[in-house]
């Protein structure tokens, strides 16, 4: 499962939000068990958080929310792999509908910042998905496509090279980031089906969920057994939330 705080939190806010975390016990057992908690701050946060979470010996994985397309030089403002790797981070958001929107980040840059990725062993968390006139206009599913396929050659092409770094592709619906509105069932199996078909197996096992997930949404998403994971943003602001859900789903599925 993967909080991904967006322009949100500061130094204290992350301290109370481990502190808030750090009152369940049972974290190693979960993790030892498949469940995993995937925390992704605001870049300038990456060092404090990941120093935070190896003194509290916390087994989560720190995540960035983006990458440079580029290893290095002159890129003003831009964080590169090699600085991801060398604060320890484990992996990184890429292509979320606020960076393609906001800033212009085509397919290409994603396709380049997950070769990137892969080739330091941080585990791409690729975003992608239709917006609201895409899907009314029955386009969706050519999207996805359009978006996964340059981003799956690379993948392809790093596991002839030898990775075996893990690669997680999270379906985020543009119309349901942030306004309360999730996908059903239904659409996210065709998202499932449409994978496999166009690019096999190995690219639809990882599928992730997200777009307004709660942790009441969850469960009843888990019920299903429709993913493998979930990207929340809002939601998981709150630790509180982080906990019932992990609660829930261990009680349910342990
Ligand atoms: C997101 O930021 O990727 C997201 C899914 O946000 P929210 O859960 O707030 O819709």
């Amino acid at each position: 499962m993967v909080a991904n705080w967006k322009m949100n939190m500061d130094r204290s806010a992350i301290t109370a939000y481990l502190d808030v975390l750090s009152r369940e016990g049972r974290w190693p057992r979960w993790c030892s068990n498949g469940y995993r908690l995937l925390l992704s701050p605001p870049s300038v946060y990456l060092d404090f958080l990941a120093a935070a979470v190896r003194e509290r010996e916390l087994p989560f994985w720190v995540v960035a929310q983006n990458v440079c397309a580029h290893e290095k030089g002159a890129y003003t403002g831009e964080v590169s792999v090699d600085m991801l790797r060398d604060l320890g981070v484990n992996g990184v958001i890429l292509g979320h509908s606020e960076r393609r929107r906001l800033f212009g980040e085509t397919d290409a840059h994603v396709a380049a910042k997950t070769a990137l990725a892969l080739s330091r062993e941080i585990v791409p968390i690729v975003c992608f998905g239709e917006t609201e006139t895409e899907r009314l206009s029955k386009e969706h599913s050519r999207v996805w496509e359009r978006q996964i396929a340059p981003v799956w050659k690379e993948v392809q092409k790093a596991r002839a090279a030898g990775s075996e770094t893990p690669v997680y592709l999270a379906y985020e619906p543009v119309w349901a980031i942030g306004t309360g509105r999730t996908a059903a069932l239904e659409d996210i199996r065709e998202v499932a089906g449409t994978l496999r078909e166009a690019f096999g197996h190995d690219c639809s096992a990882g599928l992730l969920y997200g777009g307004s997930v709660t942790d009441e949404s969850l469960s009843v998403l888990v019920e299903k057994g429709t993913v493998y994971g979930f990207l929340v943003g809002g939601a998981f602001l709150d630790p509180e939330a982080v906990l019932r859900a992990f609660h829930h789903l261990t009680t349910h599925h342990p």
